[in-house]
């Protein structure tokens, strides 16, 4: 049995904790038992991190590629021989099942060997220019980041915010969601145990908005990092516009899936309903809104109903289980809000629609059919275990609501036209698109999205790049 970490924040190195400090209690979703309590930063803590970041950038972007590569692969390792632990604390935290929290460890790991050699590869460039002159282009790191993350990949998301800055040479301030603290803490403790500096990357918590306001208020931030809701997306964007500071913002999306006429409806349905479940649909690339062209609508409504019934929910912890709670109660209130409106405006329920059971924060892998484009849940992310199904006749049509919303995160599409597939790929608007797979990230590609999903790339060559300024140099 893995134990439930005690919590603290890591500024310089050094595990805070105690004091006068507030604290947050930290919740199973699964059971509704307390797992601990977290100490939060008071602005004294913030000024120390400050000034640590300050200090850890001065020295860590002057570091050579090899002792960048030496960090981000022995964290790599540790992640590996750690996975379990890491794995079994991510599921205590979130919710998640263990399989999916093993994955998201692999992820990291990953990456962070990804970025080992992409170190090497940040080259600059010379220009062509008259003998005896020369004109370079050369790649800086930004300065210390800001970076938040939040909950539905505790630690995926972290992975992503500190690996990129310390590959790019700069230095960080993590403040991951205060509800998955022990996750971001046992990512970061990787690095600093695979040698990563003390002063190159801290894990601050606090009440988001206050923390966030203090932070980017800072000269000594450079660069916002965000993943979350598009509308707190939006009020961090302002703020770090008051100090033209770079920002990455990894918003919301409303994925839509087109399920063409001439697909095998079964084989989507094996493949799309375990990805809609993920994470009991808490994701940002879920699939949401299913396009379906009319002669498979039937079929693919009723298999995905009588699929969705059937998944066995529980407990993350136990075996078989494929879908866990959702992790946090605000979550399966938005679901009865969001579910409950859309019936009332005339939509219809075939699976799911109600809570289970009696503790946690569990809700029913749910399908609504047939619901009003003017439904809240058709407008809003609705981070759920939701299916929404509606048919369609034609392709144009079919496209125009894929286009329909602000939001351009991640979409899907079924057909075996090669025609159509190369017009999706061109007309749909999105940042990234499965055509027949729902395999749209990995550690070499980029992860983002356009209009309000937001802008800038993790993973990927992008995802350090984000975090380098260019310098033109002209010797005469
Ligand atoms: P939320 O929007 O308040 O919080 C989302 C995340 O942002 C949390 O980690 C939170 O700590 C952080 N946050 C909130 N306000 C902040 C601030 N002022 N400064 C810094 N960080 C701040 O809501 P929530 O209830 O946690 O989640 C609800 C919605 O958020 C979901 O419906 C979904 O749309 C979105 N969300 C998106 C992602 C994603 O991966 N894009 C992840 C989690 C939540």
């Amino acid at each position: 049995m893995t134990a439930y970490p005690s919590l603290h924040m890591i500024i310089d190195g050094e595990a805070v904790t105690g004091g006068d400090r507030r604290t947050q209690t930290i919740v199973n979703p699964a059971t509704g038992e307390t797992l601990g309590e977290l100490p939060l930063a008071d602005t004294a803590d913030l000024d120390r991190a400050l000034e640590t970041a300050q200090r850890g950038f001065q020295r860590w972007r002057n570091s050579t590629p090899q002792e960048r590569a030496a960090v981000l692969s022995g964290a790599a390792r540790l992640l590996m021989e750690r996975q379990e632990t890491l794995a079994r604390i991510a599921t205590m935290e979130q919710g998640k099942t263990l399989a999916e929290s093993r994955i998201e460890v692999m992820m990291v790991a990953g990456l962070f060997n990804f970025y080992a050699g992409e170190v090497f590869r940040l080259y600059g460039r010379a220009l062509v220019r008259p003998a005896g002159t020369r004109s370079t282009v050369t790649y800086e790191p930004v300065g210390p980041v800001a970076a938040f993350s939040p909950w539905n990949f505790p630690l995926g998301n972290p992975g992503r915010k500190l690996g990129a800055p310390i590959a790019a040479g700069c230095s960080v301030i993590m403040k991951s969601a205060e509800e998955t603290p022990a996750s971001v803490l046992g990512v970061l403790q990787c690095l600093l145990d695979a040698g990563l500096p003390s002063d190159v990357a801290q894990a601050v918590f606090g009440v988001p908005d206050e923390v966030s306001r203090y932070l980017l208020a800072s000269p000594v931030i450079r660069k916002l990092s965000f993943t979350g809701s598009t509308v707190v997306g939006k009020h961090l964007a302002k703020l770090a516009a008051d100090d033209l500071k770079r920002t990455t913002m990894e918003l919301g999306g409303h994925g839509p899936v087109l399920v063409f006429n001439d697909v095998d409806v079964d084989r989507v349905l094996d493949v799309m309903v375990g990805h809609k479940y993920r994470n009991a649909g808490q994701v940002c690339v879920s699939p949401t809104r299913f396009i379906v062209q009319e002669d498979v609508y039937e079929t693919f409504r009723d298999g995905f109903a009588e699929r969705a019934k059937a998944l066995r929910v529980g407990n993350g912890l136990e075996d078989g289980i494929q879908m866990g709670p959702m992790a946090n109660a605000r979550r399966p209130d938005a679901m009865e809000r969001l579910i409950g409106s859309a019936v009332d405006a005339g939509a219809t329920l075939n699976a799911g629609g109600e809570r289970i059971g009696n503790q946690g924060f569990f809700y029913a892998p749910s399908v609504l059919s047939e619901v009003p484009l003017d439904a809240e849940i058709m407008n809003e992310e609705p981070f759920g275990p939701v299916a929404l199904i509606n048919p369609y006749r034609t392709a144009d049509e079919m496209i125009a609501e894929a286009n329909r919303l602000p939001y351009g995160l991640a979409a899907y599409s079924w057909t075996n036209d090669v025609k159509m597939q190369r017009r999706i790929a061109r007309e749909v608007e999105t940042g990234m698109l499965g055509i027949n797979s729902v395999a749209i990230g990995g550690a070499d590609s980029p992860f983002g999205g356009v209009k309000w999903s937001g802008h800038g790339h993790e993973d990927g060559p992008e995802g350090v790049q984000a975090c380098l300024v260019t310098k033109a140099v002209h010797e005469g």
